[in-house]
């Protein structure tokens, strides 16, 4: 067995972490960018700290366990942080399992990337786009857009999907992919922000809370999270709403508008409020909110119940204000008009048909010796570094098969 000559189309984070895996390997790498420099969309994780991995990542983070299971198992969240410890980062662990660099600068990451890919003498050719994969017997030949050609025995596509365009990843790999003979299921923007109908979404503008949040279609509740949410000029944002924005979308791609109910006093029960209100009864009804949550929401709120003054006497209110404010505290609904779009997405849902795909090696079950990892197949994660170490997971899979020249190559 010789050593093979690898080819990966995309300088992402999957196709940095393949490269290397393959080289350690034995195999000859060459790696394919389309942007003047390798590893843009890693400066926008994490808000500029990236997120890498999640310590607690397990199948269930993903819309494909039984496929992500192998991979997962077979490069953990544990090796991720022992792979970039190796080469420097100093791992920072956060609530809910969520790592970061201790020097809190996703640019770290790619600085230990680019040591390491030079380090290991692997070719990195920027500004090249490929639009093009052919396969002729046992080789690959690979098309750019300025014309140039490349040949090789193996090819890896990790061009990751189409989240977030202008870091390069515009979904150019799928039109290559299905020219391969692959099937591309529907993609949507997911992890995204929602927009929302509702008049008081320019006074709501900026104010962040934390509380529990459900998606809900005709009354029935399709998901629920708890944690932070921002309310935005043009709808609703936060960790809370971008793990539920996947499902949101599925909806909204169905031409059906869910809602999303807000929780405001999700620690509390109705009694509690009611005996609230009965000791408040000579207290003006916006007072009598203060203390409970935040200030901004008060005069919102009493509008949505058909209140028409914000200080009449908590005394003063009928039956139904009073029935309707409550509700407002443990229910206050809001309409899913759409989402920003991939634009603004942190993830892509939809992609390469994983069926077409093993889920221990990574390769093509259509085409022998082509790869796919990272955002490019379908497959997505929960918020909390759970995408990226699917991108490790998988590169790091193909990378180690991709290196191995099989007895019938
Ligand atoms: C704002 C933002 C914040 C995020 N934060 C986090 C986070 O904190 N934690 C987390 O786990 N995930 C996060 N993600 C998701 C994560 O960044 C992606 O899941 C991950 O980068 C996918 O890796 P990839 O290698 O598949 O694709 P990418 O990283 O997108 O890389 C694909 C590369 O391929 C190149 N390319 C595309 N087509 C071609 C072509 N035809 N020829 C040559 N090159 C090509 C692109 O230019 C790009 O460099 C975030 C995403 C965004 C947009």
């Amino acid at each position: 067995m010789s050593n093979s000559n690898v080819l990966i189309i995309g300088g992402g984070a999957s196709g940095m972490l393949a490269a290397i895996v393959a080289r350690r390997n034995g195999a000859q790498v060459t790696l394919l960018e389309k942007n003047p420099r390798i590893g843009k969309k890693i400066l926008a994780t994490g808000n500029g700290r990236c997120n890498y991995t999640n310590i607690n990542t397990n199948q269930n983070a993903y819309n494909q366990p039984d496929f992500v299971f192998d991979a997962l198992s077979q490069f953990t969240a544990s090796d991720t942080i022992d792979f970039f410890e190796e080469l420097g980062i100093a791992p920072k662990i956060e609530d809910f399992g969520k790592a970061y660099p201790l020097s809190e600068q996703a640019s770290s990451i790619i600085d230990v990337f680019l040591y390491e890919l030079e380090h290991l003498k692997i070719k990195i050719l920027t500004e090249r786009s490929v639009n093009l994969i052919e396969k002729k017997g046992d080789q690959f030949t690979v098309l750019c857009t300025n014309g140039e050609t490349y040949h090789a025995d193996k090819i890896i596509i990790a061009t990751g999907g189409k989240a977030m365009p202008s870091t390069g990843s515009d979904g150019l790999g799928y039109p290559i992919a299905r020219k391969l003979g692959h099937h591309v299921t529907p993609i949507f923007p997911a992890l995204v922000k929602l927009k929302l109908e509702s008049p008081y979404l320019k006074q709501l503008n900026g104010v962040k809370i934390s509380s529990t949040v459900q998606l809900k279609n005709n009354h029935q509740v399709i998901q629920e999270e708890t944690g932070d949410i921002l309310f935005t000029a043009y709808g609703i944002s936060g960790p809370t709403i971008l793990d539920i924005s996947r499902k949101a979308n599925e909806y909204l791609n169905q031409k059906i508008n869910p809602t999303i109910n807000v929780i405001l006093l999700n620690k509390l029960s109705i009694e509690d409020i009611i005996k609230r209100f009965k000791k408040s009864l000579n207290k003006p009804v916006d007072f009598s909110l203060i203390g409970l949550v935040n200030k901004r929401l008060i005069s919102a709120l009493i509008k949505e119940a058909g209140i028409q003054k914000q200080n009449m006497l908590v005394s003063e209110l009928n039956e139904e204000q009073l029935d309707k404010l409550i509700n407002l505290l443990f229910n206050w609904e809001f309409k899913v008009i759409g989402s920003k779009g991939f634009e603004d997405a942190q993830i892509t849902a939809g992609g390469i048909d994983v069926s077409e795909v093993n889920p221990h090696t990574m390769e093509s079950k259509i085409v022998k010796n082509l790869y796919f990892i990272g955002e490019v197949l379908d497959v997505d994660g929960l918020c909390g570094g759970h995408n990226l170490q699917w991108a490790w997971s998988s590169a790091y899979v193909a990378g180690k098969n991709a290196s191995q020249r099989g007895r019938d190559d």
